[in-house]
């Protein structure tokens, strides 16, 4: 079996004033695939890429990408990746095509095999080519970012919170090309904010927390991992707060003066029973729809409470 496009291994990270950001990260990122790094503000997503773009130095741990150590060849570590950081850093007074010529420059990518004006064009900026960088919208710039980092033709891709503040329409595009990519064989590393997309778009997701991986599986498999339903609710007054317990359910949440989500787990009860609950704590029902637990749900499982507690200590 080939390396894993990604290895870490204890993977340790501890910022100058003694913040501890990464408390021994474990992750194995398959060659081929469209992975999820998922979790909250501060969990350590950033400072993960940012030790593979070799822009942080760890303090602990080791990391290899595409089966080469970033401590013992650098240079065949950084040639097999491509970075997308979360900040949008560019080059103000150079143009799209110039910072393009730059990046491939400092690659080491001959003349003849430079893809500037059809990077360019995928990223939908060939009619911006010869523009000032700092004219460039934010989305524009993203895009720009995303052809930089794919000048010297790395087999992994890495985004950073590549759809952060960016249209609709562009992330629609975004993402169009992002999975053309990976049907051309680039391994895609992704996190991001929108827990739908991760869902819809990659095939392993890993959730860190407190800079420790919590969880790293198939997507499908994933979903499943919680016996969750959701119950939505909506009754027939306002109300001013959430009922308390109801009965066996996990939790109660009000969403709005008379909606109700409530989650419960299928394996231990069932809708009816818990419509039956619903009425003895004198609350008439005027609609009602059930899901299955999406992402958000997992998420929110393993990243909030005290489950979360415990996987972080
Ligand atoms: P994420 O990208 O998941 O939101 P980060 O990797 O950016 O998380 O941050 C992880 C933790 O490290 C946070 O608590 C953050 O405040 C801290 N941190 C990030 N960068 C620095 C830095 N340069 N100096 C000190 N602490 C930092
Ligand atoms: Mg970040």
């Amino acid at each position: 079996m080939s390396e894993p496009a990604i290895r870490l291994s204890g993977l340790t990270k501890v910022y100058a004033g003694g913040k501890r950001a990464l408390n021994g990260i474990d992750l194995e990122i398959p060659r081929g695939s469209i992975f999820g790094l998922l979790g909250p503000n501060g969990a350590g997503k950033s400072t993960t890429i940012n030790i593979l773009a070799g822009l942080v130095n760890k303090t602990g741990g080791s990391a290899r990408i595409w089966g080469f150590d970033i401590d013992e060849h650098p240079r065949n570590a950084k040639a097999s990746i491509g970075i997308v950081p979360q900040e949008l850093v560019f080059d103000a007074f150079f143009t799209p095509f110039e910072t393009l010529e730059l990046q491939a420059g400092l690659f080491g990518v001959p003349r003849g095999k430079r893809r500037t004006m059809e990077l360019l064009k995928a990223v939908r900026l060939d009619d911006k080519a010869h523009v000032y960088s700092r004219t460039l919208s934010g989305g524009m710039k993203r895009r720009l970012l995303v052809a930089k980092a794919l000048v010297h033709a790395p087999p992994v891709l890495v985004l950073d919170e590549p759809t952060a503040g960016v249209d609709i329409e562009l992330r629609q595009l975004l993402w169009d090309y992002v999975r053309q990519l990976h049907a051309g064989g680039t391994t895609i590393v992704l996190t991001t904010h929108y827990l739908e997309e991760a869902e819809s778009l990659c095939d392993r997701i890993a959730i860190i927390n407190h800079g420790t991986v919590v969880a790293n599986d198939e997507t499908h498999k994933l979903l499943g991992t919680t016996g969750d339903k959701v119950l939505e609710l909506v009754v027939d007054r306002d109300l001013a707060v959430a009922p308390p317990e109801l009965g066996s359910c996990k939790s109660v949440e009000l969403k709005g003066p008379r909606q109700l989500a409530i989650t419960f787990d299928k394996r231990r009860t069932n809708a009816g029973a818990v419509l039956a609950m619903v009425s003895a704590a004198g609350l008439g029902v005027v609609d009602v729809s059930t899901r299955e637990a999406d992402l958000e749900d997992v998420f929110l499982e393993l990243t909030s409470g005290p489950k979360a507690k415990n996987a972080a200590a």
